[in-house]
């Protein structure tokens, strides 16, 4: 019998992505490089009580954003232009000129996009107190804000409010489509609802296996695959 399959094979992949990357610290927080536990991209491995503060938390947002469409280091260096500005907070954001904005997060590209939807979402997150008192946006509020996609608002509730939804981004289908587990015309929702039935709702669990997922796709799981030692070679249906 096939180990992975539709209805059991989700555990058992985190299972042996787990066993072969370990812990992988998500979600960075440039603002704390090479402070206590963190390494010197802000990764904070097995620490899972990260974000702890607004700021943390609106940094994260900040960076499930700007990552739409470009690589990880691309939004680091428009991070650490934010940062180095001191916007960590919805109201810094609101306080910039939308085109001195724009230039902050060049690095990240489609930046006048990415400026005005800063803006929105800033504005949102003040008006409806998002970050204070431990308030925080449902699902449904989130995908309302213009620029704010199911793979973001996902990304926002994970990672800075620490709620159990599932991540679905291109390296999972793409990783999920390889191994059989899904249909390659699944879509988002279909995609999340398996994680969400197979997978225990525990923070740790759903923050891990999305990490785990994009690290294997940049390690093995790549456009062109690396099969060859790839820790879930023995129940892939597509190894080359
Ligand atoms: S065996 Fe190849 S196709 Fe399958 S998960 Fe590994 S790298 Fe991807």
């Amino acid at each position: 019998m096939k180990e992975v399959n539709k209805t059991n094979g989700l555990r058992k992949i985190y299972d042996l992505l787990f066993a072969y990357y370990g812990p992988q610290g998500w979600w960075p927080l440039e603002s704390r490089a090479e402070t206590g536990n963190y390494d010197a991209g802000g990764y904070h491995k097995a620490d899972y009580t990260v974000p702890h503060s607004a700021q943390q938390k609106f940094e994260v947002i900040l960076g499930a954003v700007l990552t739409q469409n470009t690589s990880w280091t691309n939004v680091s260096r428009a991070l650490h232009a934010l940062l180095r500005e001191r916007c960590n907070l919805p109201e810094h954001i609101l306080d910039l000129a939308e085109n001195k904005l724009a230039d902050l997060v060049r690095p990240s590209g489609y930046y006048n996009q990415k400026a005005k939807k800063l803006k929105h979402i800033a504005a949102a997150f003040t008006e409806k107190r998002w970050l204070c008192d431990g308030t925080a946006p449902s699902r449904k509020e989130l995908l309302a804000l213009w620029g704010v996609g199911e793979e973001t608002a996902d990304s926002i509730l994970l990672y800075a409010f620490g709620r159990c939804f599932f991540v679905v981004d291109a390296y999972t289908r793409r990783l999920l489509t390889r191994m059989g587990v899904v249909e390659k015309k699944a879509n988002y929702t279909i995609i999340r609802n398996l994680f969400h039935k197979q997978i225990k709702s525990r923070y740790s669990l759903y923050n891990e296996f999305h990490a785990l997922i994009v690290q294997h796709a940049k390690i093995h799981c790549r456009k062109k695959p690396l099969c060859t030692g790839c820790p879930l070679a023995r129940v892939c249906d597509t190894k080359i």
